[in-house]
């Protein structure tokens, strides 16, 4: 038998030691190179902040941002991929308020994995259903942020507070003192805000919803420490009157579930420019089957409470003109619920107050003008659509077919990560997508 002569192996001749990765120690490996430039043509823009459309535009994405949106042609970009989108809508990227990306997917009980390496699904999970930005409000840290960042893992751009400071069971003066060092440790790893719990919450088994957490002084020694080192946004987890009264009277600035809010009290939130970010989602799962089995008698009671309150309560909060924001608040599994929070915020107001939610609402919470919006200089994150979601929100829903309703493509940081229908065949003809998030397309 003769060799095969493309077989043949030729050992190395020099003696030059290699290199590191670029050429340089310093250069992070994995870092992607530069996506190449995309001009999408004929785009119908959907504008969130005007609730309108603008047909027929020319956006360009570059370096990770939008650095025109034009009627017409516009100008050649050089080494630019072209896809002509035929007025298909293309609609700023989603923003989930209140995430858990550490405790979102999978069951203690489906058996243990390190929560940070289960968040790398998570994340693929969220961006694969149009979220391009979450703010995780408990768990998530800012190495995880980075990492993201660094595309170390697909997943959307991360906000975190890293722990949530709650009661603990110490004698006041300590409490006091020992929460603020906390604080300091935890602003001093990066957190973007800080989250408090002023009231109790539904799956604790030991405090009662109705408990109000923290003294006064104790939420003012918190606000005016972060006040002076970073200013960053101190937002609470509290479902009842007393306790949002308790926070927001004390320099809290946003609060997380909010169910029982009335009317008056929305009225406190609109004046003092809080931010509300209701979780209608984590409560409905709960309330129906098979969540419903899962909990304990004490837990179901809870749930009921706040279940229904919590519907009352967004509208209440729209009608006095308080800030508000997408949230979900999705934990132990029920992680492919979080596009429904659309339908059920549908049922409840109209579809364009439901998309500001999740944009330009979202933004004014995470203080960052370049989230939720297409225009120049903006982040380059945006979604592909059939349909235009100013007039039905639910086309953002993944729906029940687990085809992703019609969120036809997901783009971040001007790097396309999900082409389906129609789009995915514009994506093939210009070389496919930048990156492969490899999980099941259903959930
Ligand atoms: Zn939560």
């Amino acid at each position: 038998m003769t060799a095969h002569p493309r077989r043949q192996w030729t050992p190395p001749s020099g003696q030059r030691p290699r290199s590191p990765p670029g050429g340089d120690v310093n250069t992070i490996p994995w870092i992607p190179a530069p996506a190449r430039p995309i001009v999408f043509k004929n785009a119908s823009v959907v504008d969130v902040a005007g609730n309108t459309v603008h047909k027929g535009r020319t956006v360009v994405l570059e370096n990770g941002v939008f650095s025109a949106v034009s009627r017409g042609a516009g100008d050649l970009v050089p080494d630019a991929r072209v896809i002509d989108l035929e007025g298909l809508y293309l609609c700023p990227g989603l923003v989930d308020c209140h995430v858990h990306i550490n405790m979102s997917d999978g069951r203690p009980s489906s058996g243990y994995t390190d929560p940070h390496l289960r968040a790398t699904y998570t994340l693929k999970a969220m961006l694969a259903r149009g979220f391009t930005t979450v703010r995780d409000v408990g768990g998530a840290t800012y190495a995880q942020a980075q990492a993201v960042k660094q595309w170390l893992t697909p997943g959307p751009r991360l906000f975190q507070g890293g722990n949530i400071y709650r009661r603990a069971r110490r004698p006041a003066v300590a409490r006091g003192a020992r929460r603020v060092a906390l604080l300091r440790a935890g602003a001093g790893d990066g957190a973007d805000h800080v989250k408090i719990c002023t009231s109790g919450g539904v799956s604790s088994p030991t405090d009662a919803l109705e408990s109000v957490q923290f003294s006064p002084a104790e939420i003012r020694a918190i606000t005016s420490t972060v006040a002076d080192m970073q200013g960053t946004l101190v937002t609470s987890h509290a479902y009842t009157v007393p306790a949002i009264r308790r926070a927001v009277e004390n320099g809290v600035r946003g609060i997380e579930h909010g169910n029982l809010l009335d009317r008056d009290t929305a009225k406190l939130l609109a004046s003092t420019g809080t931010f509300l970010t209701p979780t209608l989602m984590i409560s409905t799962a709960k309330g129906r089957a098979p969540w419903n089995e899962t909990l304990p008698d004490y837990m179901r009671e809870k749930n009921a409470k706040v279940r229904d309150a919590g519907r009352r309560a967004i509208q209440i909060a729209e009608e006095e003109g308080v800030t508000v924001c997408y949230g979900t608040d999705l934990t132990m599994g029920m992680g492919y619920l979080q596009s429904e929070e659309f339908t059920q915020r549908a049922q409840l107001l109209p579809s364009h107050r439901v998309l500001a939610h999740a944009t330009i609402n979202a933004a004014k919470l995470l203080d960052d003008d370049k989230i939720g919006v297409i225009a120049p200089g903006a982040y380059a994150d945006c979604l592909v659509l059939p349909a235009n979601p100013l007039e039905d929100v639910r086309v953002l829903d993944v729906g029940d077919d687990g085809r992703h309703g019609g969120i036809w493509g997901v783009v971040r940081d001007g790097r396309i990560v999900v082409a389906r229908g129609e789009f995915a065949e514009l994506v093939e003809e210009v070389g496919g997508l930048d990156v492969v998030l490899g999980i099941q397309e259903a959930a």
